[in-house]
């Protein structure tokens, strides 16, 4: 419940710095100072529960179908529905969808906004053997659960640590490729490289970046311990996604995760996987 406490911390000290400004405006009286002088306790509300739609955003801790911001995944777009993005990332796929069909591809978003309760349940499954990683049970084969956790975040995020929590980030597969999603080799040979290749020359001139490219122990010129393998399939909206990872340094300390099978052994080297992305995604 330590997060819960911290957000209401965060709310109280909120509260009183919009007081504060409150107070400053009630004693200024510039032209700025008159729109906030509306700052009636209604306009103060909104303010911090615009606060608190961010750190649940953050944190994974909503429901994308009812939040605003975000928006369906059109069918068109999709391998499994319902999906959803925040609009902005969505307005940007739709434009580099279009710019990948005249070159002949078909994109579909394999998976998007996934929430905390979601990615609780793949990490679960994983860490107590329910879902079989490498084709190994974990909970058998691995019995240190720090050990057992960094296999896991090999390529699979913490709950409450997805950049997919933000409705920027998402794995793509293309129609015409035969290849398994979400597998590197898909995008090394043949049509899969073909495509691959292609939004690496052209996914960045639509905002997008490949966060998780390369060696993880070279990535951010080798200062982070951990890091997540090569994920050629995720590509992320960085426009919005730079701001995420911003306020998420700002709110690390009340983000740090908990509440999972795990999360005593893990939780503290959290901040390298959140960090630890490409130059091109800062
Ligand atoms: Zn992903």
């Amino acid at each position: 419940m330590r997060t819960a406490g911290a957000f209401q911390l965060n709310n109280i000290v909120f509260s009183l710095s919009a007081f504060a400004i409150f107070l400053l405006f009630a004693t200024a009286c510039d032209s700025e100072a008159k729109k906030p002088s509306s700052a009636s306790g209604r306009h103060r509300a909104a303010e911090t529960s615009t606060i608190e739609v961010d750190l649940k955003v953050l944190s994974g801790k909503f429901s994308p179908d009812n939040m605003p911001g975000f928006a369906s995944i059109p069918d068109k777009y999709l391998s499994r529905k319902p999906q959803y993005l925040d609009a902005r990332a969505l307005s940007a796929l739709e434009k580099l969808s279009a710019a990948a069909r005249k070159a002949g591809y078909d994109i579909k978003v394999v998976s998007a906004t996934r929430n905390f309760t979601t990615q609780k349940a793949i990490w679960e499954e994983k860490f107590t053997g329910r879902r079989a990683v490498g084709g190994k049970n974990l909970a058998t084969a691995i019995k240190d659960e720090e050990k057992r956790a960094l296999e896991i975040l090999r390529f699979s995020s913490m709950p409450g640590t997805s950049r997919h929590h933000w409705g920027t980030d998402m794995d793509f597969h293309e129609a015409g490729i035969s290849g398994p999603a979400l597998h590197n080799s898909t995008f090394k040979t043949g049509r899969g490289k073909e495509f691959y290749d292609w939004l690496v020359a052209n996914a960045g001139k639509f905002g997008f970046c490949q966060p998780y490219n390369g060696d993880p122990s070279e990535r951010g010129a080798g200062k982070f311990a951990h890091g997540y393998q090569e994920e050629r399939w995720h590509w992320s909206y960085r426009p919005v996604a730079a701001q995420y990872l911003a306020a998420y340094r700002q709110n690390a300390e009340i983000l740090k995760p908990n509440g999972f099978a795990g999360d005593k052994s893990a939780a503290h080297f959290y901040l390298d996987y959140v960090e630890n992305i490409d130059a091109s995604c800062h």
